[in-house]
């Protein structure tokens, strides 16, 4: 299986640097108008083309006195979102903040270029990930593991930000963009330990990260991001509830865009990660094993008759089989430990 993964890697690698070269540079940049949709008054979504696709990672900006981008998109994708910030007319010390929902590489590997585009910028994570985008030696060595060739083709690696540009942010932590504006962070563990979604107050728009999964036109339903190091399942449930007590106007994803009626989205979120985490505790009774965990969502998982195989191969680069199954067996490994010391459930791991 694990070889399976990695032929892929290298087929959507090849495909990705074909797509890259056919629109690069002036030709992204001219095609940039259609590439930034209004999601609410004063809240754009920014598609930043990663690996030269459509529709499969976007930013935002929070226009207002004092504008605010969440997520920058991974380092490759910079000069394309520092060109739809110029078409939204911010100049380079326009920008006040940068907010990343977590620091994996697709949602904060710009935040170097980004910083050094905008100086005026102030850039918040949350305080538990804060530290990886002064220092992402760690980060970067990581991202290489799961990541191996396509780490070079797809996303870039990350610059370090001055550690006097950076923010560490807690739950509930409010940032003003001026005129009564306000985005309202909300601390949402699961995908990651770190991971913060952000709530426009305003819009009620509800920026959810990777924190209710991956759902990109044209690929399959809903599905969820379960990855290495940090996945827990009950932390994941839990910030499902936390969005759902908001109430929100729109759910919306990193990976891609609006995803639909927020009580409905949520309520599938939830399903799907009761049906994965079920699958994975299953194989993991038979056989404890990545591969094995792997084999069996493989298996069981259908896929959606109508899914295109380029949007399909996107998906596995957001989400895929190995990377969820990793995540799943690293959350039963430690819950299995948590059980042999006699201390219950475990609520997480050890591991930054
Ligand atoms: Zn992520």
């Amino acid at each position: 299986m694990a070889g399976t993964v990695s032929v892929l890697g290298g087929e959507i690698a090849a495909d990705a640097a074909r797509r890259r070269a056919e629109t690069d540079g002036v030709e992204r940049a001219r095609q940039g108008e259609s590439r930034e949709r209004r999601l609410a008054p004063g809240l754009w979504q920014i598609d930043t083309l990663l690996g030269g696709w459509p529709e499969v990672n976007a930013v935002f900006l929070l226009e207002g006195e004092s504008p605010c981008l969440v997520e920058t998109g991974p380092q490759l994708d910079a000069p394309v979102v520092v060109a739809a910030l110029a078409r939204r007319g911010l100049g380079p010390e326009d920008l006040a903040w940068v907010v990343v929902t977590h620091v994996h590489l697709d949602h904060a590997g710009a935040v170097g270029e980004i910083a050094g585009a905008f100086p005026s910028a102030r850039i918040v994570a949350h305080e538990r990930g804060v530290r990886h985008l002064a220092d992402p030696t760690r980060l970067v060595e990581a991202a290489g593991r799961v990541y191996g060739e396509r780490l070079d083709s797809l996303y870039g690696r990350m610059t370090p930000v001055p550690p006097e540009r950076l923010q560490a942010a807690a739950d509930q932590e409010v940032i003003e963009l001026g005129a009564g504006r306000r985005l309202r962070l909300i601390e949402s563990p699961g995908h990651a330990k770190h991971h913060l979604a952000v709530l426009d107050e305003s819009s009620g728009a509800l920026l959810v990260g990777d924190a209710v999964g991956v759902q990109i036109p044209g690929g399959e339903a809903l599905r969820p991001a379960t990855p290495p190091d940090d996945f827990d399942l009950g932390r994941a449930l839990g910030s499902l509830r936390r969005f759902a007590q908001l109430g929100p106007e729109q759910v919306v994803l990193t990976h891609y865009g609006p995803a639909g009626p927020p009580d409905q989205v949520l309520a599938e979120s939830e399903r799907q990660l009761h049906l994965w985490s079920e699958i994975a505790r299953e194989a993991y009774r038979e056989e404890a094993s990545v591969d094995h965990l792997e084999e069996a969502l493989r298996a069981r998982i259908r896929p959606r008759q109508r899914a295109l195989p380029e949007r399909l191969a996107a998906v596995q680069l957001l989400t895929g089989w190995r990377s969820n199954a990793a995540g799943l067996w690293g959350w039963l490994e430690r819950e299995r430990r948590a059980g042999e010391a006699g201390s219950g459930p475990a609520r997480g791991g050890s591991r930054a």
